[in-house]
């Protein structure tokens, strides 16, 4: 794995069985994520979209191994320089790349404790993990509400007590206390007003940029992922289909489905004309998706070797550039200013 990238993912897997009759027996399987490949570098923020149901919440916790990939390697370079794959690794060193790797959950109310007050949710993954304990465990709490903007005061009221904004902060000021190198923000201010987005993504960018971090942004909010992204992965049932530098992708997109999607976001300036692409039937079952290139029954440019040939994932992009995308005719379609 080359020197700057944190993390590399390869051919990565994970298939749900479902069980059913008297037996229990295996009829089948969800394949939420079905053979992706893609890296992060370090310091970046990389976004991850998709319709629900596309597979991003499995790829990110099947990439913390919160959820057992089924196959595939998740390489991760830590701390001290040593690449490990993630998917491999035994209970001890797991433990010990799960500090550097943390989760940001879209709901933090769910994910807080309700009988626990916000010190003790602070200050549990400092003592767990043996971080501190006594007086510096109480002054490290402080020190981490007070990086999430909350005050020190609040720290014996329970989370009921604050607004979904602040009970984001909770959950970041846990997150950060074990000084990761790598976040999965999934959906983390979807359930939030707009004002209050925009604080946390604030907050999101400041602590990036005093603690090196790195990103992973899993988002239905194109708009949001635009600005805030530095390259962007595009999912469709359970299989990346394009991957590239953010701009790129809304002013030279190729891949029809991320046409179809980036044309359905509200335009911004009132004199372009928004041409809105309207996709034919429904999203394919992930229990049994269609043969050949997945976007096939739904795509307006779909041909016959669509019909019975899955695309190679490649880099179409020009010298030096990283556009990757899976479509047979990329090249003859041709990139698209969408946005
Ligand atoms: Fe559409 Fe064919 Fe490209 Fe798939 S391979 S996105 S069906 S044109």
């Amino acid at each position: 794995m080359e020197e700057n990238k944190l993390l590399e993912v390869r051919n990565l897997k994970k298939f749900f069985p479902i069980n059913r009759g008297f037996f229990n027996r295996k009829v089948g399987e969800v394949k939420a994520v079905n053979g992706v490949d893609f890296s992060i570098y370090q310091g970046e923020t990389l976004g991850l979209v998709g319709e629900s149901g596309c597979g991003k919440t499995t790829l990110g916790r099947a990439i913390l191994r919160a959820v057992e990939p089924t196959s595939g390697q998740v390489l991760f370079r830590t701390g001290e320089g040593k690449v490990v794959d993630v998917t491999k690794a035994e209970d001890r060193q797991l433990k010990k790349i799960r500090k550097d790797m943390q989760l940001i959950f879209q709901d933090p109310y769910s994910s807080l404790n309700p009988r626990m007050t916000v010190k003790d949710l602070v200050g549990e993954p400092l003592l767990v993990n043996k971080i501190a304990r006594g007086k510096g465990l109480q002054q490290k709490i402080i020190e981490l509400i007070e990086q999430v903007d909350l005050r020190p005061e609040y720290m014996d009221r329970y989370p009921h007590a604050f607004s979904g904004g602040q009970r984001q902060r909770i959950g970041i000021a846990r997150v950060l206390s074990l000084n990761p190198r790598f976040i999965v923000c999934d959906e983390a201010v979807s359930a939030l007003d707009v004002s209050i987005q925009a604080q946390i993504i604030n907050l999101l960018q400041e602590l990036q940029q005093k603690y090196k971090l790195t990103y992973l942004f899993i988002a239905h909010d194109l708009s949001l992922v635009k600005y805030l992204c530095d390259r962007i992965i595009v999912m469709y049932l359970g299989k990346i289909v394009e991957i590239a530098d953010s701009e790129q992708l809304f002013t030279q997109t190729r891949h029809p489905y991320t046409e179809a999607l980036l044309s359905a976001v509200p335009r911004v300036d009132p004199k372009r004309k928004s041409s809105k692409i309207i996709l034919k039937g429904e999203v394919p079952s992930p229990i049994n998706p269609p043969a050949g290139c997945y976007f096939h029954p739904r795509c307006n440019y779909v041909q016959e070797k669509c019909r019975r040939e899955e695309p190679l994932f490649r880099n179409v992009g020009q010298e030096g550039e990283e556009h990757y995308v899976s479509c047979h005719w990329a090249e003859q379609l041709g990139p698209k200013e969408v946005m």
